[in-house]
């Protein structure tokens, strides 16, 4: 019997979900004992064309990492959905924007200037910034167009399963593979991790006590027993998907929230901003924009991994 037909791609990604797969050491010779890799950038040498040339439906389990933030990216995972029956948002990039959509607080025109104009290590004087199209001797160039938005995959194509992380785990990789290769694949839409919040999985002791004052992790060493948002470092998980393993928690480290919103919560840093008002103790506006100015960067801080995906999705410009 034929093998199931794998695809693997990364679209505005920083390559570490592709990592993360060949960290499975030497599980990763299960996973091409169960499937043909058909498609992966980062590892074979297969070209669009050859997947262009594939069958509708033809491969069997697309691993899709990164967001959309570009004409190419948006076509491939075009491309990839027309030939596979599953396709997976594989890492936080793809399922909720991931650090990527962090431009969301910005748009192209923003970007450009900032990139290629105002960054103190560039030198171009005749202030040039990419064009889609580019008249040569030789003929036009061509590059693909970058979005002002960074979109989430979901956003671009229908998507079967969610599997979050940045990058996902070792374990949930395995675990994912598992169910596909035991026709065991949950119901449509499900998210491949745990059901129940970080702060449900976590064992450091919770004190109910309010919080006076926040601190970045380098300003204090914490308690590795106690509950670190009731030390002040804001710990995202209250408002962040289990399954991971507690891998930033157990280093002693607070959650940056890359498993997403748990089951019923809609926007991540919403249910963040109301944790941490429900545990400080301010008492007047003028402690709790103390506290606010605190906190170096709270839009990020909230929406690191979620912005594209959350309710806002971008922040309004305006054109001038
Ligand atoms: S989810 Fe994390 S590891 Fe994966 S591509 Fe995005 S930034 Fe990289
Ligand atoms: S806020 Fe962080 S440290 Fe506290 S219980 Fe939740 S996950 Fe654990
Ligand atoms: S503790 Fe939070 S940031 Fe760290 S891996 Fe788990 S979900 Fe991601």
């Amino acid at each position: 019997m034929a093998k199931p037909k794998l695809a693997l791609y990364w679209a505005a990604s920083c390559g570490g979900c592709d990592v993360a797969v060949l960290d499975t050491n030497e599980k990763i010779l299960d996973i091409a004992s169960l499937a043909d890799i058909v498609f992966w950038p980062i590892a074979v040498d297969f070209k669009y064309h050859h997947v262009r040339a594939m069958e509708n439906k033809s491969i069997d389990l697309c691993l899709f990492n990164g967001a959309i933030r570009s004409s190419e990216q948006e076509e491939i995972a075009k491309l990839l959905r027309d030939k596979s029956k599953v396709m997976v948002a594989f890492g936080a990039c793809a399922c909720f924007g991931g650090i990527p959509a962090l431009a969301n607080f910005s748009n192209r025109e923003g970007i450009f200037q900032r990139v290629y104009l105002e960054a103190p290590s560039n030198s171009n004087e005749s202030g040039t910034v990419p064009l889609i199209q580019t008249k040569v001797p030789e003929g036009e160039l061509e590059l693909p167009e970058l979005f002002d938005t960074v979109l989430t995959l979901a956003q671009v194509v229908d998507v079967e399963y969610f599997v979050p992380g940045c990058p996902p785990p070792v374990d949930l990789i395995l675990k994912l593979v598992e169910l596909f290769a035991s026709s065991s694949l949950p119901q449509v839409g499900s998210v491949i991790a745990s059901d129940k919040t970080l702060c449900d999985e976590c064992k450091r002791k919770k004190e109910e006590k309010k919080i006076t004052r926040l601190y970045r992790p380098h300003e204090i060493i914490p308690d590795p027993e106690r509950c670190l948002l009731e030390q002040g470092i804001v710990c995202c998980g209250p408002a962040t998907r289990g399954g991971c393993g507690l891998r930033c928690i157990e280093a002693n480290m607070p959650c940056r929230g890359c498993f997403g919103p748990p089951p019923g919560v809609v926007d991540q840093g919403a249910k963040l901003v109301s944790a941490i008002a429900s545990i400080y103790q301010g008492g007047d506006q003028h402690e709790i924009k103390k506290m606010v100015d605190e906190m170096v960067d709270p839009a990020g801080t909230f929406y690191r991994f979620g912005l594209a995906d959350s309710m806002l999705r971008r922040k309004r410009i305006q054109k001038t």
